[in-house]
């Protein structure tokens, strides 16, 4: 499947089958390497990069749809957990897979900020891959161990400027959506953390509930279940209208932060040089998903909505990122922020 591959058996943290129907009966169904025609595509399972770890967000999003997706394309989708660096290892990956359609990367927020934080990034967002369109925009959520002393958004901006040199801030690794957001509180509130890197917000999540870590950012798609349990403490939404799911939670901008709105823009991609009509094949399977109830309803639930069928392609995915590769490098340079 893969033209190189980099990323050792070890960071592959988990392969989950996310939708078994019908293979087409030309291949059993199996990865053999004879990826087919474009015109007969797909004629094998279709392998989904997530570049975090399994059970965080972007890979909850990432199963959600794509079963809808199998199903519209008379296909299995294999989804591989590929983590590292802030989602960079398994986007490079991705980036040296073959070109046939059968290896399709999410990727979220990311993508448009390691060109600016990574000084030997391996791959280039806009040239080395071909975009199927964006997936969703999810709010994030500043929520701390439920333990943790203050009580409102504003008590968290005093004590952690008080305690700076013992809080701990947990995220996904430098250029993860959750890394971000952190740069933006400790940019705003003028304070420098410890940071703890994870692979992912999934475990980073587990740690918040278990005590060792103080406190994150991080996409409600993750953090909606342990908020409402009571299981962490939430302070704060980062987009300007609260979130419909977390009717109680103040916006950064209601509690004096305004200068702190991030949403986590996801988006579907494969290798630069993929046949068009595979790619036109997963854009019309995406907005078959998008447009799906289940999908829609347990979007909903997690404090999110799929975007509009018209950012489900491959035109409007390209714009979007082009525009944040902008966007963020200006953000990263004036916070003087570097990878490597
Ligand atoms: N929420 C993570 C981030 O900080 C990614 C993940 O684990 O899905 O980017």
């Amino acid at each position: 499947m893969r033209r190189t591959s980099r990323a050792a058996a070890g960071i592959i943290a988990a392969i989950g089958v996310v939708s078994l129907v019908a293979a087409c009966s030309d291949n059993g169904g199996g990865g053999s390497g004879n990826s087919g025609t474009a015109s007969n595509y797909p004629n094998q399972n279709i392998t989904f990069v997530v570049p975090f770890s399994a059970g965080g967000p972007t890979d909850t999003v990432t199963r959600m749809i794509a079963e809808p997706m199998g199903k519209k394309l008379s296909a299995q989708i294999v989804v591989q957990n590929v983590e590292g660096a802030g989602g960079t290892v398994g986007a490079g990956e991705v980036a040296r897979a073959d070109p046939d359609g059968y290896t399709v990367l999410m990727h979220h927020i990311g993508m448009s900020t390691a060109p600016a934080l990574y000084a030997n990034l391996d791959y280039k967002p806009l040239d080395d891959f071909e975009m199927v369109g964006l997936v969703t925009e999810v709010p994030m959520t500043i929520v701390a161990r439920k333990d943790f002393p203050p009580a409102t958004f504003q008590d968290l901006v005093t004590y952690v400027k008080a305690n700076a040199d013992k809080v701990t801030l947990a995220n996904a690794g430098i250029g993860a959506a959750s890394h971000l957001c952190g740069l933006l509180f400790q940019s705003a509130a003028g304070v420098k953390l410890q940071e703890v890197p994870y692979q992912g917000t999934g475990p980073a999540l587990t740690d918040l509930v278990g005590g060792q870590v103080d406190f994150m950012c991080d996409q409600t798609t993750n953090t909606t279940g342990q908020i409402t349990a009571g299981e962490v403490k939430a302070y704060a939404v980062t987009t300007p209208e609260r979130v419909k799911s977390l009717p109680d939670v103040p916006t950064t901008t209601e509690s004096g932060m305004a200068d702190l709105k991030v949403a986590v823009w996801h988006g579907l991609y494969v290798p630069k040089g993929t046949p068009p009509e595979a790619v036109q094949k997963l854009s019309e399977a995406l907005k078959v998903a998008l447009a799906d109830q289940a999908v829609i309803d347990q979007m909903a639930k997690l404090g999110t909505a799929p975007v509009p069928a018209t950012d489900a392609t491959p035109e409007a995915h390209r714009a979007k990122l082009d525009e944040q590769l902008k966007t963020w490098a200006k953000i990263i340079a004036d916070a003087g922020v570097k990878a490597s």
